[in-house]
């Protein structure tokens, strides 16, 4: 079981009682983190002492990841800008024409200017 959203990612990598074992994706260091679910859904998110790296550590930003990942205002779904730059405007699409799109781009710069055109950070 996975939950997806935005920045954060829970993945399940394993059970630690009645917990799941996962990773904080908040930033590169994907601190452990196990998190306790009611009825499928994560509702507290805390660090693993058995991480063999960050031994129970996690900094403020995953002790706001439950907030995060249900705010009411959470990107749940892919948007493509329209209209004029800086106007704000946005429009809902799919992921499957989100992710063509992406891909059509990509291609598009590493036929135009070569595959080191494109870097990826985080
Ligand atoms: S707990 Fe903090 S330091 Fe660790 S991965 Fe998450 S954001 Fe990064």
């Amino acid at each position: 079981m996975s939950f997806y959203a935005c920045g954060i990612r829970y993945q399940n990598v394993g059970q630690y009682g009645r917990d799941k074992k996962s990773l904080c994706a908040f930033c590169t260091n994907l601190c452990g983190v196990l998190v306790t679910l009611e009825d499928g859904k994560a509702v507290k998110c805390k660090g693993n002492p058995d991480h063999p790296l960050s031994q129970g550590f996690t900094c403020q930003r995953n002790s706001m990841a439950i907030n995060w990942l249900y705010h009411a205002d959470q990107l749940m779904h892919p948007l493509e800008h329209v209209g004029k730059r800086g106007e704000g405007k946005w429009e809902r699409i799919s992921w499957d024409d989100a992710l063509g799109k992406i891909g059509t781009k990509l291609l598009g710069l590493k036929h135009e200017h070569g595959a080191q055109t494109v870097g990826v950070v985080g």
